[in-house]
Formats: structure tokens, C-alpha cells, sequence
């Protein structure tokens, strides 16, 4: 089988057998089939699609071309949650000590934050000493000892997504919802799990603003991973203002500690919610309860008791935070100075431009532009109004965290360009969950 075969009956139309791509993915990655063949292909596969079976050779042989985690040593149901990214998205950081102190693992590698969105692994980076690189045989042995290990993807996880992600990026062809989904579903199946629950976002500050693309490739996700025979579940969720009240590495990791202690502020009451309802749809696929409602008790008394406090806290010091480490305010770095951002005038928040916010943290030095910029952890904002609240003319909205004053400027000319203040209430209710997506079947 020749690669220019496959490229013409992708081009035609046709379908391909889960050999033919293991076959071409194969290829690629010895570096038998040269990037101009593999960027034709994925541009065919874009303008043509590919079936739920195509789609799953495709995961299938992506996770085959690296290492997949040998979990066998760790007892017990391992699952885990992926986001397709927002801003203020922080829920991975209060569901894996939810899920496990509930007596589930949670095997988690994730990522950095690119553009507008911010990434796990630099939140966790903002607690001194936390150390995201470990070896698998380190990151099995904190699992075995917290029940959660939280670290990023090493060369050997999915090589070919790597290659093939750079020349997606240069020959437009990300936007193609098959290959998005092997691209995600091969790097989370790599982690050894049975069970994965998605929040699969869309609004103003998410990858997909539309629902229906949202939902598109939720329903993608969920029906590869279903035919890989794990348990799975997609929730689609608004990303139309950010999550919670912080924006920013370290204050974000101070608001899930706020809420890990007990203490959710009204303004965290949706990032709260969220991170409950994944962690009850993370129990319940796990086997560890019968029933979705029962999986958010269990997670509510995981925080009531602060035994996911705990956990969280054993896992920063296993991953070499200091062995004091109690997940106190003052263990996190601090930006010099603050400036509030106040109301232009009198009204309602109708709107808020989602991706405008994550984009005005990254001014202030709190992202990357690309993947090796150095970041600042302890820049962002505190938000006090969501969309629909009342604000007064010079009422602060937020409060901007910086260390370098030239960049202040620029950060609060974005929020007053994200921020639209109107004369009516708009609709302050949206829902927060707007779907959820379940496997057919048990495995
Ligand atoms: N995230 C990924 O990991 N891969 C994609 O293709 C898109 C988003």
C-alpha cells in the first residue's frame, strides 16, 4: 500500500480499513511517510470526514505509536477528566482530590496554557517546589500513595500526535473534528484509564464558540472512547464568562483551595458546581456509586470533611512541594501591586468577551504566546460581577494583579473592551451544564 493510495481514497471519498491507517500512522512515525504525504492525508480527512470506525483506528493507532501507563500496580477503578480549555477553568485541581479521597485514582496528564487559555500544569507550577516532570515509575508511585498524580506528557506519551499536531498547525488542518478527537482521546487513553469524563466547552472564551460544534465533537469523543471500552461521559458547558473568580495561576490555585477548605465564595459558586457534578460523573463511572446524584454527595463530603483539602496537599508535597506545605494563602507567590478595574458607568453586565480576559492575563505576562515563553505565576485578576449584575459608575469589577506597570495599560484597555455594560438585566441564568453526553452501554 502505497501513502498517495490512501491520499486518493480519502480524497474520492472512500473509507478506510483500521489497517490502512494503522498502516500510514505506522509509517509516519518510523518517518517512512515524509510530512508533505501526511499533511495531503489530513487536509483529505478534514474536507472528507471520517467515520466513528476510522475515527477510532485513527485514536487507536496514535496511542499505539508511544507508551500507554501501565497501571496494573494501582489498585482500584482509574479515571479522569479532560477540558477542552477556558478561561478560569480550574476544575481539575479540586475534582482529582475530590475523586480521590472518594477512593477512585486519578491518573491526570495535562497541559500548559497556550493563547487565551490557561493550563493546568502552570497552575500547579505557581506552588512552590511542585515538580509536573516525573519519570512513570515516580508518577505511579505518587498515584499509589494520594491517589492522584497530576503531571505533563512526556516525549514517549503519543509521539505521533506531536509530529502530526505541528503539521496541522501550518497547513490548516486543526480545525477537523476526527482528527481533534484522536488528537485528545490518544493522549488521555495513554494514561491507562477505564473511565473519562469530558467538559467539552463552548461560548466566547472557548476553542469552539458554537454549541453545535461543541456537541459535534463531544458526541465524536464519546463514541471513540465508548469503542475502546471505557465508560464515558461529556458534559457541554458555557464558557461565555470566565469560571469562577480568579484568572491567574496562583490566585487560581488560591480559589481552589478557598473552596477545598470549605470556604466558596458566592463568586466561585460556579466553579464549584461544575467541579462537583465532574467529580460525581467521574464516582459513577468509576463503579464507586450506583447513580450520578449519589457521585455528588460523595464529592460534597469529600470537601465537608476536608479530606480532598488533605489530599491535595499530601499530592503537592509527593511532587516535592515542602513538607509543611498546608495549602495556605501565604505558601503562593503574590504580585507586587494591584489597581482595581471599575465600572464606566451605570448598568448591567450583558456581556463579557470571555476570550478578551484570558487574552488581557496574558498581557500582564500570566500566558504564552508560544510554547516555551517563561510565564508570570503570580499575575491575573479577581473578579467581582458576572454577566447580569448591577454595577454603578466606578464600582470595581475586578481587581488586576501585575508586577510590571508598563503592562497595566494594555490589560485594563482589554477588560473594558471585553466588559459591555447596558441598561437591562440580561439573562443572568444561563445554564452552566447545557448537555450531557453518555456511553450507551456499561463495559
Ligand atoms: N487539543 C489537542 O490536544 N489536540 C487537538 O487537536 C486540539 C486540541
Amino acid at each position: 500500500m502505497r501513502p498517495v493510495d490512501l491520499i486518493r481514497k480519502k480524497r474520492d471519498g472512500g473509507e478506510h480499513s483500521p489497517g490502512e491507517i494503522s498502516t500510514l500512522v505506522d509509517l509516519f512515525t518510523r518517518g517512512d511517510v515524509p510530512d508533505y504525504q501526511m499533511s495531503a492525508w489530513m487536509m483529505a480527512v478534514l474536507l472528507r470526514g471520517m467515520t466513528d470506525a476510522e475515527t477510532a483506528a485513527l485514536t487507536e493507532a496514535m496511542l499505539k505509536s508511544g507508551q500507554v501507563m501501565d497501571l496494573s500496580a494501582v489498585p482500584g477503578a482509574k479515571v479522569d477528566k479532560h477540558s477542552t480549555g477556558g478561561v478560569g477553568d480550574k476544575t481539575s485541581l479540586i475534582l482529582a482530590p475530590v475523586v480521590a479521597a472518594g477512593g477512585l485514582s486519578v491518573p491526570m496528564i495535562s497541559g500548559r496554557g497556550l493563547g487565551h487559555t490557561g493550563g493546568t500544569l502552570d497552575k500547579l507550577e505557581s506552588i512552590p517546589g511542585f515538580n509536573v516532570n516525573l519519570s512513570p515509575a515516580e508518577f505511579i508511585k505518587v498515584l499509589g500513595a494520594c491517589g492522584c498524580a497530576m503531571v505533563g506528557q512526556t516525549a514517549e506519551i503519543v509521539p505521533a500526535d506531536k509530529r502530526m499536531y505541528a503539521l496541522r498547525d501550518v497547513t490548516g488542518t486543526v480545525e477537523s473534528p476526527p482528527l481533534i478527537c484522536a488528537s485528545i482521546m490518544s493522549k488521555k487513553l495513554a494514561e491507562g484509564i477505564d473511565a473519562l469524563v469530558l467538559d467539552v466547552k463552548t461560548g466566547s472564551g472557548a476553542f469552539m464558540k458554537r454549541t453545535e460544534d461543541a456537541e459535534h465533537l463531544a458526541k465524536m469523543m464519546v463514541a471513540t472512547g465508548e469503542r475502546m471500552g471505557k465508560r464515558m461521559a461529556a458534559l457541554i458547558t458555557d464558557m461565555n464568562q470566565p469560571l469562577g473568580r480568579a484568572v491567574g495561576n496562583s490566585l487560581e490555585v488560591r480559589e481552589c483551595l478557598e473552596i477545598l477548605r470549605g470556604d466558596c465564595q458566592p463568586m466561585s459558586k460556579d466553579l464549584l458546581d461544575l467541579s462537583l457534578e465532574l467529580a460525581a460523573w467521574m464516582f459513577y463511572l468509576g463503579g464507586r456509586v450506583e447513580s450520578v446524584d449519589a457521585g455528588r454527595s460523595l464529592a460534597e463530603k469529600m470537601i465537608a470533611n476536608r479530606s480532598a483539602l488533605q489530599k491535595f496537599c499530601q499530592m503537592c508535597r509527593e511532587q516535592g512541594a515542602h513538607a509543611s506545605f498546608k495549602g495556605k494563602p501565604e505558601d503562593l507567590p503574590a504580585a507586587k501591586f494591584t489597581a482595581e478595574f471599575n465600572a464606566p458607568a451605570d448598568g448591567f453586565i450583558e456581556s463579557i468577551q470571555c476570550e478578551q480576559v484570558g487574552l488581557a492575563s496574558l498581557v500582564l505576562g500570566g500566558g504564552r504566546n508560544k510554547q516555551d515563553d517563561v510565564i508570570d505565576l503570580s499575575v491575573g485578576f479577581e473578579l467581582f460581577k458576572k454577566t447580569g449584575d448591577a454595577v454603578k459608575n466606578g464600582e470595581p469589577i475586578a481587581r488586576v494583579h501585575y508586577n510590571d506597570g508598563a503592562k497595566l495599560g494594555s490589560a485594563l484597555a482589554i477588560l473594558k473592551e471585553a466588559y459591555r455594560i447596558g441598561p437591562k438585566p440580561a439573562e443572568q441564568n444561563r445554564p452552566l451544564i447545557k448537555k450531557i453526553i453518555e456511553s450507551r452501554k456499561k463495559t
